[in-house]
């Protein structure tokens, strides 16, 4: 499940830096390395799910926990109005194969991809 040269895999396993917001069984909330927002977050589940296509690979309790995450991640970091945005594919401007979720609060400079 967890996979040797994925990003996000490793950042969850400890062997790439991050800085963490939020953490919970199996979630892990971290800031983007190149934000676009004055609050840029990832929000990314340890389970290694290239797209949101396989979305369907997380139980109904995983699935509903990672939603209250992330929404309970943004209230955490003062935001109450935010973007939440997930690019599924090459094509629409996914560059990390591991299902992700950005949290994009306060200024917004474009989209992330
Ligand atoms: P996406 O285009 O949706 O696949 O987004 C991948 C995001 O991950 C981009 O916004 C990158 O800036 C971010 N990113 C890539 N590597 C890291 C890393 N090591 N730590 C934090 N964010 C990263
Ligand atoms: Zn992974």
């Amino acid at each position: 499940m967890s996979v040797p040269d994925c990003i996000f895999c490793k950042i969850h396993r400890g062997e790439l830096p991050a800085t963490v917001v939020n953490r919970a069984d199996g979630l892990l909330a971290i800031e983007d390395i190149n934000p676009k927002a004055d609050v840029h977050l990832l929000v990314i589940p340890e389970r290694h799910i290239e797209t949101f296509r396989e979305v369907g690979e997380l139980s109904d309790s995983e699935a509903k926990r990672m939603l209250e995450f992330v929404a309970e991640t943004a209230k955490q970091a003062g935001l109450e109005e935010y973007r939440l945005i997930i690019f599924c594919g090459p094509g629409a401007g996914q560059t990390v194969f591991h299902l992700h979720w950005h949290i994009l609060g306060g200024a917004f400079r474009g989209l992330p991809a």
